[in-house]
């Protein structure tokens, strides 16, 4: 569950979000669009609480979020292996269920990897990764599809789908393509730039 009331947030003198309200059950998915610089990448920040001094609420009960952020972060002194195994701290993880999902986003090969030695499109799959094998409560997916081909971009968004309607969880995703929205999420979002 997730309730956010009258949300605001300015940066230093700009402001980026102005009273925006929305609310998610378990279970559902919401696609957040709109163009570039509108506050979409903020939100989530907020949401996952890395900004303070935002105006209005954000309720929520999730316990574990599962964050895809837009620029992929890894740890940079561990593998991919590694960066996979960082994130799930609460259960054993085989070998195998790691180079199965590694397969699912086509990164087999690069397991023993460090990413300095990934490209950009790379490091957002191993992000893809983590949050395919993450057990969380709200999923904040930033552009997870930006670098991908489509037929891998179909795919991933139905194994998402299945993730976080398997759980119940809610998640939000954030994504320029209305194909992706209305593949993955069960309502769209648009949000406006404030003038
Ligand atoms: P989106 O994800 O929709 O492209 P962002 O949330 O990244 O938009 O950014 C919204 C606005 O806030 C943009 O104008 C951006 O330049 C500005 N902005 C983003 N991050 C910062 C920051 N750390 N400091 C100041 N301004 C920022
Ligand atoms: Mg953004």
């Amino acid at each position: 569950m997730l309730n956010v009331q009258n949300l605001s947030f300015s940066y230093e003198k700009k402001e980026v979000l102005r009273n925006l309200s929305f609310s998610l059950e378990d279970g559902e998915i919401l696609a957040v669009m709109g163009p570039s610089g509108c506050g979409k990448s903020t939100l989530l920040h907020l949401i996952a609480g890395l900004h303070h001094g935002y105006g209005g609420t954000i309720e929520t009960d999730a316990k574990r979020i599962a964050y895809a952020f837009q620029e992929p972060r890894l740890f940079p002194w561990l593998t991919v292996e590694e960066n996979l195994r960082a994130v799930i701290a609460n259960r054993a993880i085989s070998k195998e269920e790691i180079l199965a999902v590694l397969s699912k986003v086509e990164l087999k090969e690069a397991a023993n990897l460090y990413p300095s030695e990934l490209s950009g499109g790379m490091k957002s799959r191993v992000s893809l990764a983590r949050a395919l094998l993450y057990d969380g409560d709200l999923y904040l997916l930033d552009e997870p599809f930006a670098a991908l081909d489509d037929e891998l971009r179909d795919a991933l968004s139905l194994r998402l789908r299945t993730k976080i309607k398997d759980r119940s969880a809610s998640a939000i995703l954030v994504t320029h393509q209305r194909s992706d929205a209305e593949a993955l999420a069960d309502r769209i979002l648009e949000l406006t730039p404030i003038s």
